[in-house]
């Protein structure tokens, strides 16, 4: 498979110095390799380590080491490679012979690293010192990068006596690791008992090596793979956050407007019910103006009726009507009439604080709120070990990703669980409280025996879920009471079911069944002295009580029903079971100690 190539992009990446922008060369312009992988030419680099610059021009990386020179720098020759390469491939440029140093070069020979013009090929092929070289034509040449390996160059020793030696071995010593030439092998790397310097094929070692870096570069593939989908996740929530913003921005603006209608239809009420309060008022006062005008009117009329009696001069008539007249004048004078306007209130619009109680409502209304809570820095502390039925507490920290404990307050929940699968249901999901910066804390305890451990822990922040913090936290049975059972409660602790068979009898208790006499295979041997009995439920009994353990302690075994024998007994709690003592004398102690 071929790959495009673009000589301008490949001259500009890995041909040309990114200081002095000239091409790489073998000389003064040869390209050192910085651990960030950026490379500079020889001068430019010796350049910035004179003036003390030791960060990577490109990258700003600190390639600063003990001793610097510009030889602490690999040099890289696979440039001198490319080079060669993108010149045969650039129709633009003319190569000259690399022998004549005169004509245009026509072709390349593999084993000699070297163009080589048509007269000088012709001399290349007769001269037996290059035969079998391997020479190709330039014209029609495939620019592929499937094709650079063409142009390989044989590394030469730079030690001054061994210039014409390619390097071909290797020396795998611990302090040289690098390529050698024969005559390196035989001098200064000559393998020694000591193992200093371990000659190897030079082939050998490229291909380990590159079959290794390969691997390498698989994994971290991997890595970029991972951070390829990170990158994605950031953008994700920058959408998100995107489309968040918007609709709390809208929520919040819904809220408001909503408000404000609130507010116009309360402004629009009290508009309504001041013009109600003045009509009622208007009706009041006017029919009081009303009944006051006819009043006056009726005082009038008497007063003009009284001025025509008298106008006349008539005694007699006078004197006939004048009762009646005097009559109506006193009723009149007599009536009682409201002296005052029957309202005097004015409406009032009582706004009194209004504003500045209103400045401290809105001030409280609504509040946006994100957190900076990091997820991967969320701590969560249980007890490594926790008895059933005993309360423990459960502490949820909260930190950014700098590490600093968050401030905000957030409603916090989690649910634990037994197996990644398997959520305590018996405890639900339990909310925290706020202790303080991004501290958060509950109590619970887990009834549930037949639970082992808790193995994880999912925290929700504000409803969603937020993170799971893996742990393991073990849950010990809470040790039982030794229980002993005296004969004054033995029906009440005894049922009437017994089973009858060839080995133990058991006698339903409200234990459980509790299992007396020689177990099955103690039966011929004749033994009859155990007696145990399994829990079947899980029953407390501490009403029984350690006294009354003194009655009929002495009775025989052998002689006794086996049913008996638990008129007195002891149950002690072990691995799990719980087992009865035979209710021996040198019992006693252990069991009063109870
Ligand atoms: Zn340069
Ligand atoms: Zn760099
Ligand atoms: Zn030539
Ligand atoms: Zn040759
Ligand atoms: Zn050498
Ligand atoms: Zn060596």
């Amino acid at each position: 498979m071929s790959t495009a190539v673009n000589i301008e992009g490949l001259k500009k990446q890995f041909l040309e110095c990114p200081i002095c922008n000239e091409l790489f060369n073998q000389t003064n312009r040869h390209p050192r390799v910085l651990p960030c992988l950026h490379s500079y030419c020889y001068t430019c680099l010796k350049k910035l380590i004179e003036q003390s610059k030791y960060a990577c021009p490109l990258c700003k990386s600190d390639f600063f080491v003990q001793n610097i020179s510009v030889d602490s720098f690999s040099k890289d020759n696979t440039r001198r490679d490319l080079l060669d390469f993108v010149r045969a491939g650039d129709n633009k440029s003319v190569i000259q012979c690399d022998e004549c140093e005169n004509e245009k070069a026509i072709s390349r020979c593999k084993d000699c690293f070297r163009f080589i013009c048509k007269s000088c090929l012709a001399a290349h092929k007769t001269m037996k010192t290059f035969s079998g070289h391997e020479v190709f034509a330039l014209d029609g040449f495939e620019l592929s990068m499937d094709h650079v390996s063409e142009f390989r160059h044989a590394g030469m020793c730079s030690l001054s006596n061994h210039q014409k030696n390619p390097l071909t071995l290797f020396c795998a010593g611990p302090d040289c690791q690098k390529p050698i030439c024969y005559s390196c092998c035989l001098t200064s790397h000559m393998p020694t008992d000591k193992k200093k310097h371990i000659t190897r094929d030079i082939e050998t070692v490229y291909t380990e090596k590159a079959t290794s870096m390969i691997e390498k570069k698989d994994k971290i593939l991997k890595t970029e793979k991972e951070l390829t989908g990170l990158s994605k996740s950031i953008n994700e929530q920058l959408d998100r956050l995107a489309d968040n913003v918007d609709t709390t921005k809208t929520e919040i603006q819904a809220i408001f407007e909503l408000a404000c209608e609130m507010l116009q239809r309360r402004r629009d009420l009290l508009i309504v019910k001041t013009d109600q309060l003045k009509k009622e008022k208007d009706t009041l006062l006017k029919k009081q103006d009303t009944e006051v005008i006819n009043f006056i009117e009726t005082i009038r009329d008497a007063c003009i009726f009284l001025d025509q009696t008298v106008a006349t001069k008539n005694h007699s008539a006078f004197l006939l009507l004048s009762k009646t007249i005097s009559d109506r004048l006193d009723h009149l004078q007599d009536t009682n009439f409201d002296k005052q306007p029957r309202d005097c209130n004015l409406i009032s619009f009582n706004k009194a604080n209004l504003g500045a109680e209103w400045q401290r409502f809105v001030d409280t209304v609504g509040k946006v709120s994100s957190s900076s809570a990091f997820s991967p820095n969320t701590k969560v502390t249980l007890p490594t070990a926790i008895e059933s039925e005993n309360d423990f507490d459960i502490i949820i920290e909260f930190f950014d990703y700098d590490n600093a404990q968050v401030s905000d307050d957030m409603i916090i929940t989690c649910v634990l669980f037994e197996r990644a699968d398997a959520p305590l249901t018996s405890l639900g999901e339990l909310s925290l409280t706020h202790i303080e910066n991004g501290k958060y804390q509950t109590s619970c305890k887990i009834m549930d025996t037949g639970i082992q451990r808790i193995t994880k822990v999912e925290v929700m922040m504000n409803g969603k879920d937020f993170y799971a913090v893996e742990l393991n936290t073990m849950i010990k049975k809470k040790q039982k009471e030794v229980t002993t059972i005296g004969s004054d409660l033995y029906w009440d602790f005894i049922e009437d079911t017994v089973i009858r068979g060839k080995g133990p009898t058991a006698v339903k208790s409200k234990l459980g069944y509790l299992l007396s006499g020689p177990k099955l295979s103690d039966v011929n041997r004749k033994l009859g002295a155990v007696g145990m009995f399994n829990i079947l439920t899980n029953h407390k009994m501490k009403e029984f009580k350690v006294e009354s353990l003194e009655i009929d302690i002495e009775h025989e075994n052998e002689n006794t029903d086996s049913i008996n024998m638990y008129q007195n007994i002891s149950v002690e709690f072990q691995e799990n079971r719980y087992v009865a003592k035979l209710p021996w004398k040198h019992y006693h102690d252990t069991l009063l100690k109870n």
